[in-house]
Formats: structure tokens, C-alpha cells, sequence
């Protein structure tokens, strides 16, 4: 196994790597003592669990029990095999691979259609930058809108002409295929016939990208008054629409900063909220929060201002994304509620105090929720209860938290003026912590030490073997220690390469805890013992039972028995009062 997975590789790239930065970019840390801490990306977490150690370059949730090193985690947050995540961190890092680490014919192809995409962008930014008519006019349509020319280089803001293949022609002349166009949503098979056309056609571009700082798609906005207003690349090999926030990956600092994040739905809205130097904003990219995204921005904040269109469709909207941000464990979700036909882009061109104002004056989500719903039954008071009723229930009871559940019940039956019982949430299910089968205590004790003690390892393994230990996970793991202590002392963060993920959790959650490394070989030994005892002890009762069952052949098997019972009393004798 290490052979396959070029051992000198993972060592060179792990070396490389600060699990701190790595982690950083995908959840929002903050320091606490020797660790840092934040969300745990893993589970709805109120907490915050999650923690890493620069130290040990280890993670841990104490919520749900996840854990590895750097290579685990990126495995796990991006859907990788071991030797994807080994090889997109060595590309962060710039350490080429050697034969071992060679990349697999589809991380080629995404490599290739990355390439492709940041071609594109390049290309587009050059044309709003031209010395044409057709630029200047877009230009000047930005610039007197209220961006500012920071705001559109900053944010590699693109043109493209109208026309059905000003695109297909460039990359086509750099060298790409047109199937790889496509493959990149950039161009699309033509309907009447042979060949493709350019997707996005007389429009102001605005890239989107991912956690990593890579363009991956294109938003674009029509130039004049066609339709669609907006237009996004479909989903690719390199974009998901209901996981990319745009300028999360910008403003992702700016938002661990503050602790809270305004959400907007728009390009132009994110760039105007930004200019008017609020800059942990991000936006929707023009669709409903999906899911997948609530549930990466609960991991970046705790605390979200909802900034929509003061249109039907914004605030129904914004319901909608309050209802995705509780179910996934925002604490405070607020609403600025703008007027009718008014947008948050409207309200930052007014100036920083304008948009101060209104983030101020934001509502919590129970006070919006019943302001919506009398606004939807206006003139109907009964209908408007019953309907804030029905709207607020389930949003209550997707707050994970009891005492926070309860506050917001109170907050929300005082709002409609009804007793709490009425908003009454139906009860959640207590969620599972993620514990591990409790185990004999000296066996875990064991683990614990040489997770701690590597170099106590060899001479432990060397006295008993994984196969006396009871607990079949913590022989797993043993059986993985001896394999590695033969070629020397070994570190957590290595023993975890070689683990599944329920055992990685548990050799982590150890690794975390604080270590009195002291006495830890005076430990082993006692712990040692004790595993060997009860070893002992299990073989004796079998071979009792054997003789058991054969009928009582014990002259046989007396001297097994006899040699067990000295081996038994070697160990149970103290060692140097000990
Ligand atoms: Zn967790």
C-alpha cells in the first residue's frame, strides 16, 4: 500500500502543508489555547467542535467525532481518493510528484478544463478593457452604475461581444476543442446543426470561484435589455451551482473577522455592498440558498444578515433562505427588509450610511416571518396568525439548541401576542454524539499512550501481540502500529494514512486530548501487563473449555494449562512495587 502510494510523495507534501491553512479556507478558525476552533463542517454544529491542532496537524470534532490530518480532510470535504487529495495538495504546495503521485486521467481532463475556464476569463477581461466602442459603452455603463475600476480589475470583472462565436474562435485558436468548451458550459452544440455557438453572448461577466481561488464558472449579465437578465454556466466537472457562493472565497477572512455575514442575491448587489466597504458579504450568484450552501456558510458564521430585493419574490426568498441558515445551525438570522422595487445595490450606491442603516434596522427572522405572512393576508388577521403559525413551527423546531429553541418560541408567541404552548415546536430527536462502543478501558488506555508515546511503540508491540487484544478496533489499530514500527518511530499524523475513517476518528479524538507524558512508558508497562493478564486469562478459559467439551481429556492438556497458569503468575507478580 505505501509503495502505490509513493511514501516520499506524502511525506514531501505533508511537510509542505499546514493543516491551519488548508482547513482555513473551507471553515472560519479562531484560536482557543493550543488549538484553533471553529464549525464543524461535518455535522450542524452550534458549538463550535471542530478543532485543529498546528501541533500535531490533527483535526477533531468532538460533536460528531470526525478526525484525520490534512489529507483526511480534504478527502472528505471534496469528495476525493487519497491520491487526489494528495495531489491537489501538492499542487497547492509546488512540490511535483514523482511517479507514484502521477495524476489519473480525470484529474487531467479537470485540470485541462480549468485551464480552459481561466482562459476564457482572461478573455473576457481583456475585452472590457479594450480600446472599442463596444467597450467603452460597457464601461461607462459600470462606472456609472457606482463600480468603481478597483471594483471591476479587483473582481476580474469580462465583456463579451454579441456575437454567436467571438469565444469558439479564440479558444478554438489557443488550442482547445470545442468538446472541451462545452464540457466547461462555455460554448453550446448548435441546434440546426453542425458545430457550437458561444453560450454567453453580449454580456458583462463576472467570474465565480471556488474555495480554492479558482475561476470555475461565469455569471453574465445582459448589456442593454435582452433576456435572460442573468445567465450562469450550467453545472461542470469544476462547478456545482448549489455549493458556489459568490465572493465567499474573497471575503471569507472578512467574514471569520466579524463573525457574521450579509447574504445578498445578486453580482452587481455583492460588488455595490462590498464598494460601500462591508466586505463580509456574500451572494446566491441569482438563485434560491440552496441547502448545500446554507450548509457552507453555517460553517463560516454564526450571525447572517439577509439583504434581498424589496420585491414579493426577495422576500419569499429570504424566507426561504432563513428557513435553510436555521436547519443548519445559524444562531441569529436577521432580515433587512428594503422597500418595493428597491435593491441592496440601490441602498449601498446611497453610501455607507445609508446601508448601515438598514443593516441595523435588520429584523429577526420570527419578527420577519410574521411580518410577511400579515403582509400576505392583509386584511385577514386570522388567516395572518394562522399562516405565521405555520411558517414559524417548523423553523422553531429546526433550532437545534433547547434553550435557543425556547428563546425564539417566546420571542415569536410574544410577537403574535398567543401563549408560547401554541408555537410549541414538535420535539427533535436527540442527535448521537458519534461515541465509540465502549471498550475495555485498559485496552483504550493502551492506545492512548503509544498514539502519544510513539516511541514507547516498539518495545510495547515487541511484549504483546494486537491479536491478545479484545476490543477489535483498538486491534486494528495496533496491528497498523506494529506494521509501521518496524521501519521506526511513527507519528499520529502517519498512522492515520493507514486507517479507515471510524478508526481515524478514534486515533485523533486521542491524539487531541491532552497527553501527561511523564509517566507514559511507566503507564505502558502497567497497561502492557494488564492486556497480556487478560489474554492470558481468555486463553486459560478456552483451553478449559476445550477439555470441557472433549470430555475431560485434562493429562493432555495439563501441561498447556500448567505452562498458561506460570506465564499468568509471571505477569500478575508486581514489578518493582509498581
Ligand atoms: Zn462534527
Amino acid at each position: 500500500m505505501a509503495a502505490e502510494r509513493g511514501y516520499g510523495d506524502v511525506e514531501r507534501v505533508r511537510e509542505a502543508t499546514d493543516i491551519v491553512a488548508v482547513v482555513g479556507q473551507y471553515i472560519a478558525l479562531t484560536p482557543g489555547g493550543e488549538n484553533l476552533k471553529g464549525l464543524c463542517p461535518f455535522h450542524a454544529d452550534t458549538k463550535p467542535s471542530f478543532t485543529v491542532s498546528p501541533a500535531k496537524q490533527l483535526y477533531y470534532c468532538f460533536g460528531c467525532g470526525e478526525g484525520g490530518n490534512v489529507f483526511s480532510f480534504v478527502m472528505k470535504m471534496e469528495g476525493l481518493t487519497f491520491g487526489e487529495a494528495l495531489r491537489e495538495l501538492a499542487k497547492r504546495a509546488g512540490i511535483p510528484l514523482r511517479a507514484a503521485g502521477r495524476a489519473t486521467p480525470q484529474e487531467r481532463r479537470r485540470d485541462r478544463l480549468a485551464a480552459v475556464v481561466e482562459e476564457a476569463a482572461r478573455f473576457f477581461e481583456a475585452n472590457l478593457r479594450a480600446s472599442d466602442q463596444y467597450a467603452d459603452a460597457a464601461r461607462r455603463y459600470l462606472l456609472e452604475r457606482g463600480l468603481t475600476r478597483e471594483t471591476l480589475d479587483g473582481w476580474r470583472l469580462g465583456l463579451v461581444a454579441d456575437s454567436w462565436d467571438s469565444f469558439l474562435k479564440h479558444a478554438t485558436r489557443a488550442g482547445y476543442e470545442a468538446a472541451e468548451l462545452e464540457e466547461a458550459g462555455l460554448v453550446v452544440p448548435s441546434k440546426s446543426g453542425p458545430g457550437y455557438y458561444d453560450r454567453f453572448r453580449g454580456r458583462i461577466i463576472f467570474p465565480l470561484w471556488n474555495a480554492s481561488g479558482k475561476v470555475v464558472a461565469f455569471g453574465g449579465r445582459v448589456l442593454g435589455d435582452g433576456e435572460p437578465k442573468y445567465l450562469n454556466s450550467p453545472n461542470t466537472s469544476l462547478y456545482n451551482k448549489s455549493t458556489t457562493l459568490y465572493g465567499l472565497y474573497q471575503n471569507r477572512g472578512a467574514v471569520a473577522r466579524a463573525g457574521s455575514c450579509v447574504v445578498v442575491e445578486g453580482y452587481m448587489d455583492l460588488l455595490g455592498v462590498h464598494q460601500a466597504g462591508v466586505e463580509n458579504v456574500v451572494a446566491t450568484c441569482g438563485t434560491a440558498l440552496a441547502e448545500e450552501a446554507a450548509a457552507i456558510l453555517a460553517r463560516h458564521a454564526t450571525d447572517f444578515v439577509l439583504l434581498f430585493d424589496g420585491d414579493d419574490a426577495g422576500l419569499r426568498a429570504a424566507r426561504r433562505a432563513l428557513a435553510s441558515l436555521l436547519a443548519r445551525g445559524a444562531r441569529r438570522v436577521r432580515v433587512g427588509v428594503l422597500e418595493a422595487g428597491r435593491d441592496p445595490f440601490d441602498v449601498a450606491a446611497e453610501g455607507a450610511d445609508a446601508l448601515a442603516a438598514v443593516l441595523d434596522g435588520a429584523v429577526d427572522w420570527p419578527a420577519f416571518v410574521v411580518e410577511l405572512a400579515r403582509r400576505e393576508h392583509a386584511g385577514d388577521a386570522v388567516g395572518a396568525e394562522l399562516a405565521a403559525i405555520g411558517e414559524l413551527r417548523p423553523l422553531l423546531a429546526a433550532v437545534p439548541e433547547e434553550l435557543e429553541r425556547s428563546y425564539w418560541r417566546r420571542r415569536a408567541a410574544g410577537l403574535l401576542g398567543i401563549p408560547v404552548g401554541a408555537v410549541e415546536a414538535p420535539r427533535r430527536p436527540a442527535r448521537g454524539a458519534g461515541d465509540v462502543a465502549p471498550a475495555a478501558p485498559a485496552e483504550h488506555s493502551l492506545l492512548r499512550i503509544l498514539i502519544h508515546c510513539p516511541s514507547a511503540a516498539a518495545e510495547c508491540l515487541a511484549e504483546i501481540s494486537p491479536e491478545d487484544v479484545a476490543d477489535e478496533q483498538v486491534r486494528r489499530i495496533l496491528r497498523v502500529m506494529a506494521k509501521l514500527v518496524k521501519n521506526g518511530p511513527f507519528s499520529a499524523v502517519e498512522l492515520l494514512d493507514e486507517l479507515d475513517a471510524a478508526d481515524a476518528g478514534v486515533v485523533t479524538r486521542m491524539a487531541m486530548a491532552e497527553a501527561r507524558e511523564e509517566d507514559a512508558a511507566r503507564a505502558a508497562r502497567l497497561v502492557v501487563k494488564a492486556v497480556k493478564q487478560r489474554a492470558l486469562a481468555r486463553r486459560n478459559r478456552e483451553l478449559r473449555e476445550r477439555i470441557a467439551a472433549s470430555g475431560g481429556e485434562y493429562d493432555e492438556a495439563a501441561p498447556a494449562i500448567r505452562e498458561l497458569e506460570e506465564e499468568q503468575r509471571r505477569h500478575i507478580k508486581p514489578e518493582g512495587g509498581g
